[in-house]
């Protein structure tokens, strides 16, 4: 059965905005029903003063009534269509705007278990789906109830057995209908199941062109794409046969309605108890129910149709971040310290179960202003603790406090502000190079973006830029260099003017030109501002004041850089005599 309750709940909310739009539709769709049963009666008068051979003065009155109350209910049709539409589309982009506000807000690990492709299928494909279920399908199903209601009414009116034998063939029709409603319904569900899965699919391959075709696995994906449709088509006919036998059962009974009426009503002509202008009165009222049964018909399948995909918007709706709930302590200006207490971290899936804990018990303490170089293997959980800091995911265990507060204690926007990060790829968007850098916001002027670039002694780069700030870059790796989307990158932050910088070193290597332009910049980068600099090379970290390196995510040694250095016995020490990579790699 269709949970009523829940459905109703997502219902309420989206239109009790509109309040005031759709009583009018109630009152617009009350007028179109009122009009449909009254104009049958005309007829039957017509049809009845035709017969007793009254004059054309008395027809003609009847006919205009007729045609005027004909145009009238029309245009009330009209109009309500276009309410109804109105208010599902306003209640759908209220939706779809919720969820991807909610999405957003949600933790990284939920994004990581989601590919971009299911979730646009989920907010923009399940959503309008659920646009007739908003554009009045309840008020539809009601009203055309109500229709049914008033026809057999007038029908009870002619003659109780009409009316009688009517409601109980509708009752039995209504009931067929019903059932076979509710085999169909999971074939539905399956089809927009697998729809999301290719829709993921293909979402994913897309963004892997370069690495799949590199690698020679086209032939494997297009294998897979083949296995996706072979089993999208057999559901999908499956799913619209439901429908043909739904459609072609109802004919059926219309058909047998029809039969009915027909016998009853010349057995009554017959008797003399009904006017043969009551005959096809019943007859007319009897065929004007099918109408409504097919609306209702209609209302009942779309709602198979978006029942899965409310299920589906409930439950991602319902999904709660992993991030603890956030307070609104103010986040100071200024270089901010950098505060790492007992922290354990695993990684977890979408659903909230932990994987292999990356993080152990580390802490460490980071006066406002200083630089540190992190150094560590490749996955000893440098990057992890980057993503701690601008509060992408949570710590399962002890506390992270940035400028002396708990990362939780302020709001998340607060924080991300306040901490810039350039990550070991960064992401640039299809846009020019303006857009690139302030992430599309219009309100900062040209010349904070050329002086922001100056500042940083990039105006070398800005000049070798075809069309300067006007240049547009391609999504991914956007035509530049791994070293030309660093320095976007650095200036992007310096806009920003954060109280943190975290630098993610790309380890792969650079042009000791493009080197040099990177070390000046980050120098500037770092000015009155506390740095974490995770390295790759030696070169990068000499400007750090402490040296903190990680193994298997345990802080193995932390301390001054010059005294580290002093120490022949440091790990510090060690990694310079013997070289980094060799170590580290
Ligand atoms: P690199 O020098 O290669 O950048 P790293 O020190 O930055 O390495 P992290 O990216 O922090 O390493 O990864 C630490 C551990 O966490 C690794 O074992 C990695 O496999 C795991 N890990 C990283 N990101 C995720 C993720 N999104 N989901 C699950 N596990 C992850
Ligand atoms: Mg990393």
């Amino acid at each position: 059965m269709i949970p009523v309750g829940s459905y109703f709940r997502l219902l309420t909310d989206y239109l009790r905005p509109q309040r005031a739009k759709v009583a009018l539709l109630a009152v617009v769709l009350t007028g179109v029903i009122g009009l449909q049963l009254l104009n049958p009666q005309l007829i039957k008068q017509f049809i009845d003063a035709a017969v007793e051979d009254s004059d054309a003065s008395q027809l003609i009155p009847i006919a205009v009534a007729f045609i005027v109350i004909a145009i009238a209910q029309q245009a009330l049709a009209i109009w309500s269509t276009y309410l109804a539409e109105d208010i599902g589309w306003t209640a759908t982009n209220l939706l779809r705007s919720d969820i991807t506000e909610h999405t957003i807000r949600l933790d990284m690990g939920f994004h990581k278990g989601k590919s971009p492709g299911e979730l646009i299928e989920r907010i923009d494909g399940d959503v309008t789906s659920l646009s007739n279920f908003f554009s009045a399908m309840m008020i539809k199903v009601v009203a055309n109830g109500a229709l049914i209601i008033g026809i057999l009414v007038m029908l009870a009116r002619e003659s109780w057995i009409v009316g009688l034998g009517v409601a109980v063939f509708t009752l039995l029709a209504m009931a067929v209908m019903t059932g076979l409603h509710q085999v169909a319904v999971p074939w539905w569900k399956a089809v927009r199941a697998t729809s999301a899965e290719t829709y993921g699919f293909v979402g994913e391959v897309v963004e892997g062109t370069e690495d799949i075709t590199a690698n020679g696995a086209a032939p494997y994906m297009n294998e897979r794409f083949d296995d996706l449709h072979r089993k999208w088509l057999p559901q999908t006919v499956r799913a619209w046969m439901g429908w043909g036998i739904m459609w072609s059962t109802n004919i059926v009974l219309y058909g047998l309605s029809l039969t009915l009426v027909f016998a009853l009503g010349a057995w009554l002509f017959g008797i003399g108890t009904l006017t043969i202008g009551s005959v096809y009165l019943v007859f007319h009222y009897t065929e004007m129910t099918r109408y409504p049964m097919d609306q209702i018909r209609n209302q009942l399948e779309d709602l198979q149709k978006a029942s899965a995909a409310i299920d589906r918007v409930s439950e991602l709706l319902a999904k709660r971040t992993q991030l603890k709930p956030e307070g609104d302590t103010p986040v100071p200006d200024g270089p901010l310290s950098v505060k790492f207490d007992r922290v354990d971290f695993a990684y977890t899936d979408g659903d909230g179960d932990s994987q292999e804990i990356v993080l152990h018990d580390v802490s460490f303490d980071i006066a406002p202003g200083r630089i540190v170089g992190l150094l560590g293997r490749t996955g000893s959980g440098k990057s992890t603790i980057a993503r701690l800091i601008t509060r992408l995911y949570e710590p399962q265990r002890g506390a992270v406090s940035l400028g002396g507060i708990v990362t939780w204690d302020a709001r998340v926007e607060d924080f991300r502000r306040r901490v810039g990060m350039v990550t070991q790829d960064v992401q640039l968007f299809r846009a020019s190079v303006r857009d690139n850098l302030t992430f599309f916001d219009a309100t900062v002027p040209d010349e904070q973006i050329v002086e922001a670039i100056h500042r940083l002694e990039l105006d070398g780069w800005l000049a070798s830029l075809p069309d300067g700030l006007d240049t547009v870059l391609e999504t991914g790796s956007g035509g530049l260099s791994a070293g030309q989307a660093q320095l976007l990158a650095f200036t992007r932050i310096f806009l920003e003017d954060p109280g943190i910088v975290v630098l993610d070193e790309a380890s792969s290597r650079l042009d000791p030109t493009t080197e040099a332009l990177i070390e000046r910049a980050v120098d500037h980068l770092l000015e009155d501002r506390t740095g974490i600099i995770i390295a790759h090379r030696l070169g990068t970290v000499i400007r750090a004041d402490d040296i903190l390196i990680l193994e298997d995510g345990r802080v193995v040694e932390y301390g001054e850089r010059i005294a580290l250095i002093g120490d022949p016995n440091s790990r510090f020490s060690q990694l310079l005599t013997t070289g980094m990579e060799e170590v580290l790699a």
